[in-house]
C-alpha cells in the first residue's frame, strides 16, 4: 500500500481531475488547491510528500509558491507541471528549488514515473543528507554537525554515532 500524500496545485479543473484520478488509481492520497494561497496553506499545514505545481495560477505565479515553500522547507519535493516551454522559465524554477519539470500536455504514465523518481530521490537524500530538528536540537547529517540552541556542539565520532 502506497499512502503518500500529494498536493495538487492546479486551477484548471479538468487537468486537476485527470491528475487526482490518476493518483487515486495509483493509491496515493491527495489534497488539491486551485490557487497559490490555498496551496501555501495546505503545504504548510499538511506537510505533503510531494507538490505538483501549475505555474499559471489565478492569484500568483507558481514560482512565488516555490519560493515561499522553500522559505519554510528545503526538502519538500516540488514538481512543476506547466504548459510553459520557455527554457528561461524552467531555469528560473530550477534555480528557485524545484525538483523536476513536467511539460504539458503530459502523459499520466510519465507523470507517475516522475513522482516515483522524485520520491525515491528525496527519501534517499533525506536519509543521507537530511537535517533532523527536534526542539532546540538540530542534527546536520551532511556536515555531521550537531547544534543546540543554534550553537554547534562538538562531538567525537563515537558520540555522534550514539546520538
Ligand atoms: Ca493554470
Amino acid at each position: 500500500m502506497n499512502k503518500l500524500l500529494i498536493l495538487v496545485v492546479e486551477d484548471d479543473a479538468p487537468v486537476r481531475n485527470l491528475i487526482t484520478t490518476t493518483l487515486k488509481l495509483h493509491d496515493y492520497r491527495f489534497l488539491t488547491a486551485a490557487n497559490g494561497e490555498t496551496a501555501l496553506i495546505e503545504a504548510s499545514s499538511h506537510n505533503p510528500d510531494i507538490i505538483l505545481l501549475d505555474l499559471g495560477l489565478p492569484d500568483m505565479d507558481g514560482i512565488n509558491v516555490v519560493e515561499t515553500v522553500r522559505s519554510f522547507s528545503e526538502n519538500l519535493p516540488i514538481i512543476v507541471v506547466s504548459a510553459r516551454d520557455d527554457e528561461s522559465e524552467k531555469i528560473k524554477c530550477l534555480d528557485a528549488g524545484i525538483n523536476d519539470y513536467v511539460q504539458k500536455p503530459f502523459s499520466t504514465a510519465e507523470l507517475m514515473a516522475r513522482i516515483r523518481a522524485t520520491l525515491r530521490h528525496s527519501s534517499a537524500a533525506e536519509q543521507q543528507s537530511g537535517t533532523f530538528i527536534n526542539g532546540k536540537l538540530k542534527i546536520d547529517y551532511v556536515a555531521h554537525s550537531v547544534y543546540l540552541d543554534g550553537e554547534e556542539v562538538h562531538l567525537t565520532n563515537y558520540e555522534y554515532k550514539i546520538l
